[in-house]
């Protein structure tokens, strides 16, 4: 197949049309306010639709015609194979309308091109297959029970369940969890981020036509206030989160408030990537260290964004290092040979900018720290590398921008101890051709996914994703993400 140009998707982007409405229903309506905000794109500036600002109003209808979808049973009461074809058609028309909806990702979020057409919507397809694909394999338990009964353990889809997501990776991050809530047949309203609402809106007309019933599968784009009401809403029964840490604390709040509703947190993270002298090999983990933070322009829950090296290589490894960064140069994500594009809007850019200005104070620059590409009139930041202490502020706070803390140690022990001393907990890395170590330090390591001479990688549906700590609770991906999604009955029948 011929590659697609530069050229290719900016004609394409020129003749887009990009739909800014709620999804309610089976239909796409204006918000109940008719107010609406600007859909920016990171990548020059330019406005690309002007997307509903749902309120009260758009919520109370959402979670009301998901209310109904649900008790109705036009979903969960289908058998499970039948929810199975559905999801299936809709995945299959998310690949049909891969170059839109890759386009409308880059647009939106300033992510290069190849990893869209690559990574988010094929990942997000691909989530929405493999749930459907296990929930008609995935069966009850007969307990063992007093022999006048029969008991059997069940689990059942918990109701309306909400979904608020962040704007790293729009698409297939609302994938982990419309995937398995939908399977397990529970009616879902969305709530992208609205930084990058626009894929999320498009897939609901698809979901639409592959056949999930009006009222099933919703979505309310809006500012922080559908988030919000939401996670207060008494007849919502469970709320997956993915977001910052500051906000995940505010939903287990909302819960309390209101109705208890199951709360799952994927939250953020602050990874530590440990490299000891006896690295295996120390090209690819340069590599692999530049790709753990410069990936996504660090826009990255898991990022490995502290890197942990030993003294004795520190020098040597450093300067792999620099130059594997030298990979990551920001330019228009609609390149296809682009492999870092534009941070996600003004806001975070300057959040990032902030960062590295703190940095100057108290660490040594090593590459990069400035904005790039301001012509544009987009959001680019160049990956940049400090070398620093533990105690600094860059090395303890989510950055979530392409801003690697770079940490040197002596020993075994302080690596772990500085590694786990942390709030968060969602990733960890180590480096190290023994095998001990590294069997005895992936288990000290206090996170949700530790990875071994390698960063990121496993990123199939198999292994749950989640955090320790203040990373979150519950976790995605793999069949122990239904857990969330699902209540668990026992069923006690007495036979004479
Ligand atoms: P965020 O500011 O917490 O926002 C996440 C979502 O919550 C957005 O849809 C946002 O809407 C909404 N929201 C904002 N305020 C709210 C409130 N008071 N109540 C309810 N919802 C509210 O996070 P973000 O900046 O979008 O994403 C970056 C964060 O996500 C990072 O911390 C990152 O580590 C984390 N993350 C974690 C994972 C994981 O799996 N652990 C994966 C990806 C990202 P608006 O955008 O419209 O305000
Ligand atoms: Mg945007």
């Amino acid at each position: 197949m011929e590659k697609k140009t530069l050229a290719y998707w900016q004609d394409k982007a020129a003749t887009l049309k990009i739909e800014g409405r709620a999804f309610i229903d089976g239909a796409y309506r204006e918000a109940y306010s008719g107010r609406s905000f600007e859909c920016v794109s990171p990548i020059d500036g330019r406005v690309l639709a002007n997307v509903a600002d749902c309120g009260a109003a758009d919520v109370d209808a959402a979670v009301a015609a998901a209310r109904r979808s649900f008790n109705d049973g036009v979903w969960a009461g289908l058998n499970p194979r039948a929810r199975k074809a559905i999801l299936l058609r809709w995945a299959a028309l998310m690949r049909e309308h891969l170059d839109e909806l890759s386009l409308l990702e880059t647009l939106d979020a300033g992510k290069p091109i190849s990893d869209t057409t690559s990574v988010d919507v094929p990942g997000a397809a691909y989530c929405v297959e493999w749930f459907a694909e296990a929930i008609d394999k995935v069966g009850g338990e007969v307990a063992p029970a007093d022999h006048h009964l029969v008991g059997l353990v069940t689990r059942e889809p918990i109701g309306v369940v909400a979904a608020v997501v962040p704007w790293n990776f729009p698409i297939l991050m609302a994938s982990w969890k419309f995937g398995p809530a939908l399977a397990a047949g529970n009616s879902v309203v969305l709530k992208p981020s609205e930084k990058s609402p626009l894929t999320a809106i498009r897939v609901a007309q698809l979901a639409h036509e592959a056949g999930i019933p009006a009222g099933v599968f919703n979505v309310l784009p809006g500012g922080g206030e559908p988030g919000k009401l939401l996670g207060l809403h008494r007849d919502v029964d469970c709320i997956a989160f993915t977001g910052s840490t500051n906000v995940g604390k505010q939903i287990m709040q909302y819960a309390g408030q209101s109705n208890l509703k199951r709360v799952w947190l994927e939250l953020g993270g602050k990874s530590p990537n440990i490299v000891l002298p006896d690295c295996p090999d120390l090209d690819r983990a340069a590599n692999a260290a530049a790709g753990a933070i410069f990936y996504n322009m660090g826009e990255m829950c898991t990022a490995g964004s502290r890197l942990l090296v030993h003294r004795d290589i520190k020098d040597v490894f450093l300067a792999k290092l620099v130059e594997a960064a030298k990979a990551y140069k920001p330019g228009n994500p609609l390149d296809p040979d682009v492999s870092m594009g534009a941070i996600v809007d003004k806001i975070q850019m300057e959040r990032v900018l902030g960062y590295i200005e703190a940095g100057r104070k108290d660490s040594k620059l090593l590459f990069g720290g400035e904005r790039v590409n301001e012509a544009t009139g987009g959001f680019y930041v160049e990956p940049t590398v400090f070398d620093t202490h533990h105690d600094a502020r860059i090395a303890r706070e989510e950055i979530f921008g392409p801003v690697l803390s770079v940490i040197t140690f002596s020993t075994i022990d302080e690596a772990v101890r500085i590694a786990n001393d942390s709030d968060y907990g969602l990733a960890a890395a180590v480096w190290t051709s023994n095998l001990t170590n590294a069997h005895e330090i992936a288990r000290r390591l206090r996170a949700g996914t530790v990875w071994v001479n390698c960063y990121d990688e496993g990123g199939d549906m198999n292994f749950p994703f989640g955090g320790f700590k203040e990373s979150g609770n519950g976790r995605d991906k793999s069949l122990h993400a239904l857990e969330k999604y699902t209540e668990l009955k026992s069923t006690l029948v007495r036979l004479r």
